[in-house]
């Protein structure tokens, strides 16, 4: 089964920049894909529009085999993770976490039970009532990787989210985003610049370059050239 398609898909920003160029890619159920390519070549781009916060100029986003243009955010069952965390700095780590779930309106109980389990699962449930000047770079992504899959989303995107912590807690972090990925039948789309990232996390790659899928394939098939 297809989780997200990508048909067609182009995005012309307002002055006329050409972001996205008939972009056609498919990310299986559980797959873990990663789009590559330089700054500016539109991989963020790419991932707003899945997760609905930029309609494309042309084309269509599919969830689940659903054309989704008309689908809102908060319904794809889709959440995001940022390079920038963008963490509440005056919400304890629990109530970052918990933030989605108040936002959908959850039980007490329930609430208290999820953040618990997704903060062990990210390795901080001993970090619940710290702010996030509280906690070091590697802990503030933990925090925002676990709001992001708080609501069990069926796609996590996200968007350079190792890019701003230093090369030991990258490496680390690489293989534990995918494994938890996969033990949680996550389908992901993860966007990086670093070749390296992409070649180590991923089960697919798509690179792409000035807006246009210009690769794609295993690690291996890959950037042999
Ligand atoms: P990447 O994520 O690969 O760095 P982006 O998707 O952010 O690329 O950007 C693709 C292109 O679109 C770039 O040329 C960028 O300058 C332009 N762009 C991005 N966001 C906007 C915006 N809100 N308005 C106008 N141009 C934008
Ligand atoms: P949406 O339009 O779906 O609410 P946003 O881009 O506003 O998406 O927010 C994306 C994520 O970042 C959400 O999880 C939200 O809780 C968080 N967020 C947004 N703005 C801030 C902010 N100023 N400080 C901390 N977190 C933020």
């Amino acid at each position: 089964m297809t989780a997200v398609a990508l048909r067609d898909v182009s995005l012309v920003y307002p002055g006329g920049t050409v972001a996205v160029k008939d972009v056609s890619l498919s990310v299986a159920d559980g797959e873990f894909v990663v789009l590559l390519g330089p700054s500016g070549c539109g991989k963020s781009s790419i991932l707003r529009m899945v997760a609905g916060l930029q309609r494309p100029s042309s084309g269509h986003v599919v969830l689940g085999g659903v054309e989704a243009d008309d689908v809102p955010a908060r319904s794809r069952g889709v959440s995001m993770v940022f390079q920038d965390f963008a963490l509440y700095p005056h919400l304890t780590v629990a109530d970052n976490i918990g933030f989605p779930l108040d936002v959908g309106g959850c039980a007490r109980d329930e609430r208290a039970e999820r953040i618990a389990e997704v903060a062990s699962a990210f390795d901080i449930g001993d970090l619940l009532s710290r702010r996030p000047a509280e906690l070091s770079g590697g802990q503030r992504q933990r925090a925002a990787m676990a709001r992001a899959i708080v609501r069990g989303p069926r796609v996590l995107l996200m968007d350079e989210p190792l890019s701003n912590l230093d090369a030991v807690l990258r490496s680390g972090l690489r293989a534990e985003i995918v494994s938890l990925a996969r033990s949680l039948g996550l389908t992901v789309l993860y966007v990086t610049h670093d070749q390296i990232e992409a070649q180590t996390m991923a089960d697919r790659i798509a690179v792409l370059r000035d807006g246009v899928l210009e690769d794609e394939g295993q690690p291996d098939e890959v950037y042999r050239h």
